[in-house]
This record gives structure tokens, C-alpha cells and sequence, in this order.
């Protein structure tokens, strides 16, 4: 039975104080490990204080991005070590922020993809397609696609120690949610390649999150559908309230 998995990406957004306000919040309301597995991604620069806000609580810690080699001569970057050392379980890569800002490919997702695996992180690797792409009906192929290449290589086992989250990019910090039904969908699609290319039993283990304007009033209905696992969450993961009433979405589903 997979859990439900309710990450928060921060991005570029909050300072120390806030960082920590809201992480001691989110430690009070989940002080021990539940049935809905949660976690946050502040920023680099925070994550050693959110660290010790979290430490011991049913909140994990993950970062927004890594670099796939080092340490090293890589100046600005951070590698898997070091995500390691500062207490980190989850990384992010191939947010459709640094693949359409900062020029990721497919390719460099992969490379992290395995570096992230090999040191023991559980990668959260983000496909989803563009408005025009979705328009132009080209949402299963794009993201069959990002499938293909960003997770190309890797066995079984390193399969079941990653997470997926579907984002449609037109949904990320828009506020235009996609329908359960397209969500479910791609979900779905996801789960059997995941079936073709490895077995139904792999399929049946990885969890495949949403991402894109998930709220505390839209949450039930998104992660109600057979193939969504969790959340992936922008812009409501950075109060504790709403980030909360997602969390609760999820849990109310998981006991039902
Ligand atoms: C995200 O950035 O991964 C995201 C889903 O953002 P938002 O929830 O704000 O759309």
C-alpha cells in the first residue's frame, strides 16, 4: 500500500525567521512520523535551520536541486554529500522552473538522478508538460518523453527508491488546478510505463505525486484518484495552515 507523500517546495521564498516559524509550526502539528508522509525543501541557505526545527518530528527535509558530481571544483553547486550531511532526505530535481529557467535537460536530470541515488537521497524528478504542448495534444508524448530520458538507466531497485511528481507547468503557481481527470490520467500513463518497462509490482510501489496550485480546497479531489500519491506544493506549503489543510486531505483519504 503506497502512502501519501505531502512535499512543500519553498523555491526562492521566505527569510531565516520565517523559515523557522514555519518549520517549528509544522513540527508542532506532526511531531512524530504519521500515516501521511511530509516533508519540506526550503531553501539551501535554510536548510540546516530547518534541520533543527524539524529534527525528530514526523517532518522530513529535502532540497530544491543538486549538482551530480562532486564535491569538487564546482563553485555555487551543491552535491549529494552535502544534502546528506545537512540532514536531507528528499531532493528535487528537474523542477520545470530549472529546466525552462536555468536551461536543465533531460540528460542533466538523469545524471542526478543517479548521483541522488547512489548517496542514498530519494530523488522527487518532475515531468509535465507546457500549455502549448497540452493544446497542441502532446501532453502524453512529452511526458512519456521526460520518462524516457530523465530516469533512462536506472534498475528496478533504484526505480523504488524515487518519487515522480507530475507538475503540467501551465498549473504551477497559476492557480488553474488540473481536473482530477487529467491528472488521473497522466498518473495513470505514468504507472503503466512504469508496469511495461519494469513490472506491476515496481508500479505498484512508486509514488507519483501532483504538483500545480494544489490547495487545502482542491487537495481531497486530486489525491481522491487511483494514481496520485501525494502532493508536490508551491505556493500553499509556505503557511502552516493551508500547507496543513492538504496534509489533512490526505490523511482523511488514507483512513477511508
Ligand atoms: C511547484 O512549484 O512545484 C508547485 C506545484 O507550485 P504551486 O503549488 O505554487 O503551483
Amino acid at each position: 500500500m503506497r502512502k501519501y507523500l505531502i512535499a512543500g517546495n519553498w523555491k526562492m521564498n521566505l527569510d531565516r525567521a520565517a523559515s523557522v516559524q514555519l518549520a517549528d509550526a509544522l513540527a508542532a502539528l506532526y511531531p512524530a512520523a504519521g500515516e501521511t508522509e511530509i516533508a519540506v525543501c526550503p531553501p539551501s541557505v535554510y536548510l540546516d535551520a530547518v534541520r533543527q526545527a524539524v529534527r525528530g518530528s514526523g517532518v522530513k527535509l529535502g532540497a530544491q536541486n543538486m549538482y551530480h558530481l562532486g564535491p569538487g571544483a564546482f563553485t555555487g553547486e551543491l552535491c549529494s554529500d552535502m544534502l546528506l550531511d545537512i540532514g536531507c532526505r528528499y531532493v528535487i530535481l528537474g523542477h520545470s522552473e530549472r529546466r525552462s529557467l536555468m536551461g536543465e535537460t533531460d540528460a542533466m536530470v538523469n545524471e542526478k538522478t543517479h548521483a541522488a541515488l547512489a548517496a542514498g537521497l530519494i530523488p522527487i524528478v518532475c515531468v509535465g508538460e507546457s500549455l502549448e504542448q497540452r493544446e497542441a495534444g502532446q501532453t502524453g508524448d512529452v511526458v512519456r518523453s521526460q520518462f524516457e530520458h530523465s530516469l533512462a538507466g536506472l534498475d528496478e531497485s533504484q526505480m523504488a527508491g524515487l518519487v515522480i511528481a507530475y507538475e503540467p507547468v501551465w498549473a504551477i503557481g497559476t492557480g488553474k488546478v488540473a481536473t482530477p481527470e487529467q491528472a488521473e490520467e497522466v498518473h495513470a500513463d505514468l504507472r503503466n510505463l512504469l508496469a511495461t518497462r519494469y513490472n506491476s509490482g515496481l508500479a505498484e510501489q512508486v509514488q507519483i505525486l501532483y504538483g500545480g496550485s494544489v490547495k487545502s480546497d482542491n487537495a481531497s479531489e486530486l489525491l481522491s484518484q487511483a494514481n496520485v500519491d501525494g502532493a508536490l506544493v508551491g505556493g500553499a506549503s509556505l503557511k502552516a495552515d493551508s500547507f496543513q489543510g492538504i496534509i489533512q486531505a490526505a490523511s482523511q483519504i488514507a483512513v477511508n
